[in-house]
């Protein structure tokens, strides 16, 4: 069956609009840069093949002059639009170098359909692949997504390829656009899906990042960036169960800085600030990979060691007492500040079964000992 090739093209710009007004709809009142410029990707769209789809019209600089270079320029957004979202910047606007290319293949070629048609098709394969690369090199945990985009991008960049071979083989005879053939047919409907997957894709996109920006945030303590205590103490439930099943002992450290009421009292609440800022820089220096630290409240914070007995923890504990104390912290003003810690470490026996609460407050009466014995140092509560 062959496709109509007006209709198809009435069918890109219908598909190009109507996503540029979901858009407009959905994203209102929070527009991004990279959606801005997503828009005007799908602006230049939806007019530069509009005016292609014009070519039983007497208007040749509209169909194959405006034409061509509005679709050159939307691939330029499209390009613009990806590398905003992933905060790169473009050196000396190298997106929008083809677009001037575009414009001289137009003028020099005007009077030759099969080269002007040539250049053309060879200009958008190769600002689709450009923009499929990077998206396919980008580093996010949505590699699926990308690729699935990057691919669609490619395949789209392999016809083009094949239409300039085609036009090159037809060159004394190339069948007007509007002409149907089974070549034209299939190119258009394949490009037509992949535009979708393309600029589907890239919403999804943006949503998934968000939804793992709430995500993270959720979680997260907004000042330190470690866990908050609620998702501290959900992973922290899930690791005794997981070390009780095998078997395996587990700690958990309560960490709280001494005497910061005179920090914030001395150098001002933002140094105080910026003191529990850096707290777990200095502490994730000194545990392992699979420990982790969480904001219990204020200036406490709690580290939950897996497969971690008594001795192994009051090593990890006085590796951080001692790695705090060592430290400086640079104030903005020039001023050093020194802060040290009290730890109070809770064991559980890989054939224990203490419950974490159980746990916290064995931890915190250690580390009430701690304070109690003079600050800056560690008290091991013992097997629990
Ligand atoms: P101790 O050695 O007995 O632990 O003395 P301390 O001064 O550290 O303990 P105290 O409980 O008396 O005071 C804790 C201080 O921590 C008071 C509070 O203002 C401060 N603090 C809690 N959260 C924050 C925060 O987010 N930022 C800043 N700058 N200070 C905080
Ligand atoms: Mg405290
Ligand atoms: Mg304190």
């Amino acid at each position: 069956m062959l496709l109509d090739t007006k209709t198809t093209l009435a069918y890109y710009v219908l598909t190009s609009l109507t996503l540029a007004v979901l858009l407009l709809v959905a994203f209102r009142g929070r527009f991004t840069p990279s959606l801005r410029l997503w828009l005007a990707c799908l602006g230049s769209q939806a007019l530069g093949w509009f005016f292609i789809s014009l070519q039983d019209l007497p208007f040749p600089w509209l169909t194959t002059g405006a034409g061509p270079v509005m679709v050159s320029l939307s691939y330029s957004f499209l390009i613009y639009a990806v590398m905003t979202f992933y905060g790169c910047k473009a050196r000396r606007h190298w997106p929008l170098w083809p677009v001037p290319l575009s414009i001289a293949a137009v003028v020099v070629w005007h009077n030759d359909a099969s080269l002007r048609q040539m250049a053309i098709n060879l200009i958008f394969a190769i600002q689709l692949s450009s923009g499929a690369v990077f998206i396919i090199s980008r580093r996010d945990p949505h590699r699926g997504l990308r690729w699935l985009m990057g691919t669609s991008a490619l395949v789209a960049c392999v016809l083009l390829f094949i239409r300039v071979l085609y036009l090159a083989e037809h060159r004394d005879s190339i069948p007007g656009l509007l002409q149907p053939s089974l070549f034209q047919s299939l190119t258009f409907s394949i490009g037509f899906v992949l535009r979708l997957v393309f600029t589907v894709g890239f919403l999804l996109l943006i949503e998934v990042h968000r939804y793992d920006e709430l995500t993270w945030l959720a979680a997260r303590d907004s000042l330190t960036g470690v866990y908050n205590r609620r998702t501290f103490i959900e992973l922290a439930e899930a690791e005794l169960a997981r070390s009780a099943r095998y078997k395996l002992p587990v700690a958990l450290l309560l960490i709280d800085l001494d005497h910061f009421k005179q920090i914030n009292d001395t150098h001002g609440h933002q140094a105080g600030d910026l003191v529990l800022k850096q707290f777990p820089e200095v502490a994730e220096r000194c545990m392992r990979s699979h420990d982790f630290l969480g904001r219990y409240g204020g200036e406490e914070f709690c580290v939950l060691a897996p497969d971690t007995d008594a001795e192994g923890a009051a090593t990890l504990a006085e590796r951080l007492r001692q790695g705090l104390a060592e430290h400086t912290l640079q104030l903005p003003d020039g001023r050093s500040v020194h802060v040290s810690a009290s730890i109070g470490v809770a064991c559980r026996r890989g054939d224990g079964n203490t419950s974490l609460d159980e746990l916290l407050s064995a931890a915190d009466s250690a580390l009430y000992r701690a304070k109690d014995g003079g600050r800056n140092r560690v008290v091991v509560d013992g097997p629990a």
